[in-house]
């Protein structure tokens, strides 16, 4: 849940938080290296508010229609591993993030 970790290929320092089946992955926002993985469930109890969507590809904004679900990460984490268990890319932000 952070943002200051550099990209090893660009040095941006600016990530999105993507989840691909049970992983969680920072990845880098310029130019989509996969910077730090773990596992979603080592973040997925976490009372923060994400809106989760289908990934529009790195640094791009994704569209209202595909959000996937809206809430404290808690809440929200079996309709995003459900999405993500199928091989769907999700793109999670944080709410109150500009
Ligand atoms: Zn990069």
């Amino acid at each position: 849940m952070n943002d200051i970790l550099a990209c090893p290929s660009c040095g941006l320092d600016k990530t999105e938080a993507i989840v691909h089946r049970g992983s969680y992955i920072l990845r880098c926002a310029a130019c989509g290296e996969a910077i730090v993985a773990t596992s979603f469930m080592a973040i997925s109890d976490l009372e923060h508010q994400f809106s989760a969507f289908a990934d529009p590809g790195p640094g791009k904004r994704p569209r209202p229609e595909t959000l996937i679900a809206r809430g404290p990460l808690r809440q929200i984490s079996p309709a995003i591993s459900d999405a993500a268990g199928e091989g769907m890319l999700i793109l999670l932000i944080p709410e109150g993030a500009p």
